[in-house]
């Protein structure tokens, strides 16, 4: 890879290379919170990352963030496991954060003795009040200066669980009129009275944020400890702290951020998407409509498109917004190349060729996909009654109508020529039925004359007598807005797009789909692509679509 083509991430790992940093010292981790599943915005994380790890060929870990056991539980656990394993990603070493609490800990009472920590029993309003604002320095506490062996005692305590929550925190001491907020005596520790999902009742003591990644990056080593914008001005505190515990022998980690990836018509922030999903607006995390990656897989979205995505949308320095319509190019463009073509009428209208014998069937052949090289074919029943869309029919229509009408031909797709003759209605005047006229030697790839006839239109159709009856789930955006969470006082929640989820209850496929499994991908043609829902069965079989052949929505 040439130089010119590293994002800045990567410019700041080669010019550490270049001043004398050993190549095999660079380790990666991707560190997620297991309170919620991952989203597309932690897919640019997990890209950057990893793929850092395949660029250098150096280790990734997957920590688990669990410093907070009232939010984080297994199911997340496990969500974040299989999401990143099926993006096609291996982690060096499996870490928890909760499995250094005790070297957290002794470093913690380290500080403590050398003056550089102390137990505060003000209540977290009056701690707040105290912090002053960016242009006043803050108030000292009035335990600021209590003595080593109090604060030892205190903490103790507070680890054993004699004192109620909110009743103590351990505050590092750094300076109270620092120009940095997060300098001002931040705290490391509070008391949780829960259950953690991993370390049960042995601790009540849980360290915050600050205090618990840096030094995490520490023990395991971490060479660069990449983080989103936001935490830039913890960098500071980051480094004081490991200032405080480090060991010149040693790796010191260095953290640096980059911008989030937001994308436009949605919400990315685990709080947010979890509102989404306990207000019922949406089936489950992994609904299609949302923007996790279980939501993303569950409605036909490849890996290699998400990657895709990442690498084409890029690491940047400064915040910006990612148009949705780059991700739905980026899945088309891979399903174009991948995805089985096949034919299936959503909105069925009963068409007969009256020319073409009673009970007969008979086996065309349609190619799997004409993008892939050898990708075979497979049979489609044809019979003298079938359904096409409704749409693909009027009974008199202009020039620019490439579709049937009365008098005119068009091909069905690897089979005949038609001509429309004539129609029944209702009573209501809709189409009941349309009659047609077949040239019957026109069958494509049968090599004959008629069968290279070139006619304006081609309609997609399946055998009334063949086909298969299945569910079909088509999805919008899910925010009417743009930017659903950028309006101040108003929720997110009041943009929601009423219509995001259309069911087809009755849609008719060629049974060549009925064997199909949850890894197979289809282009419906001249519809869109799709997948099997998790929920299909054999008897009720569900597609979803994961999106149209074109973009629809640039208008
Ligand atoms: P959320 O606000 O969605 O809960 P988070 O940052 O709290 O996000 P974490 O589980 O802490 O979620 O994130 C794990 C890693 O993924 C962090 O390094 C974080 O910076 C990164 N990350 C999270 N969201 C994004 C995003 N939108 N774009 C890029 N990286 C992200
Ligand atoms: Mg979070
Ligand atoms: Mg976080």
């Amino acid at each position: 890879e040439g130089s010119d083509s590293l994002n800045f991430i990567e410019q700041i790992i080669s010019e550490d290379l270049k001043s004398g940093m050993d190549k095999n010292v660079l380790r990666f981790r991707f560190p997620p919170e297991p309170n919620g599943y991952l989203h597309i915005g932690h897919a640019a994380s997990i890209c950057l990352n990893f793929g850092l790890g395949e660029d250098y060929q150096s280790p990734v870990n997957l920590r688990f963030d669990d410093t907070n056991p009232s939010k984080e539980e297994q199911e997340f656990v496990d969500s974040i496991k299989s999401d990143i394993e099926w993006l096609g990603f291996e982690w060096a070493k499996e870490c928890y954060t909760s499995d250094y609490f005790q070297e957290l800990y002794d470093w913690a009472v380290e500080l403590i003795k050398k003056g550089k920590a102390y137990i505060d029993g003000q209540s977290p309003e009056l701690i707040a009040e105290q912090k002053g604002t960016p242009t006043e320095p803050g108030k000292p506490s009035p335990h600021r200066d209590r003595p080593v062996e109090e604060n030892l005692d205190l903490f103790e305590k507070m680890k054993n669980g004699e004192f109620e929550a909110g009743s103590y925190v351990l505050r590092a001491k750094i300076d109270m009129a620092s120009p940095n907020m997060l300098m001002r005596d931040p705290l490391m520790y509070r008391i949780i009275n829960k259950a953690h999902h991993r370390t049960g009742t042995d601790w009540c003591i849980y360290p915050m944020y600050d205090w618990a990644h840096g030094q995490s990056d520490y023990i395991e080593q971490v060479s660069h400890s990449l983080c989103t914008l936001e935490f830039k001005s913890h960098r500071e505190l980051y480094d004081w702290f490991l200032d405080q515990i480090y060991d010149e022998n040693k790796l010191r980690p260095k953290q640096r951020e980059f911008a989030r990836r937001n994308l436009s018509y949605t919400v990315m922030s685990k709080r947010k998407l979890l509102e989404l999903v306990q207000s019922k607006t949406v089936a489950g995390w992994d609904d299609p409509r949302m923007p996790t990656i279980s939501g993303l897989r569950r409605r036909g979205y490849t890996p290699e498109s998400i990657r895709k995505f990442s690498e084409i949308s890029g690491i940047s320095k400064r915040d910006s917004v990612t148009d949705v319509s780059l991700l739905e190019y980026a899945i088309r463009e891979d399903l174009n190349k991948k995805a089985t073509r096949a034919m299936a009428v959503l909105d069925p209208v009963k068409l007969v060729i009256t020319n073409y014998p009673e009970g007969k069937t008979e086996m065309l052949e349609a190619e799997n996909n004409p993008e892939m090289e050898n990708s075979g074919v497979h049979e489609v029943p044809f019979s003298r009654e079938l359904y096409i869309e409704k749409d693909d029919f009027k009974e008199e229509a202009g020039n620019k109508y490439f579709r049937l009408t009365l008098g005119k031909e068009v091909r069905l797709k690897n089979a005949y020529i038609i001509k429309g003759e004539s129609v029944d209605k209702d009573e209501n005047g809709n189409i009941t039925t349309i009659y047609c006229t077949a040239d019957l030697d026109s069958r494509s790839g049968s090599g004959t004359e008629a069968s290279m006839r070139k006619v304006k239109g081609t309609l997609h159709w399946v055998s009334i007598e063949h086909a298969v009856k299945a569910e079909v789930r088509e999805y919008d955006r899910l925010f009417l807005d743009e930017a659903p969470d950028a309006h101040g006082e108003k929720s997110f929640m009041e943009f929601i797009n009423p219509d995001s989820l259309k069911i087809t209850k009755e849609a008719y496929l060629e049974p060549f789909l009925a064997s199909s499994s949850m890894d197979d991908k289809f282009q419906f043609q001249r519809v869109g692509y799709f997948t099997l829902d998790k929920d299909s069965s054999k008897d009720h079989l569900i597609f979803n679509k994961t999106v149209g052949l074109k973009d629809s929505w640039a208008k």
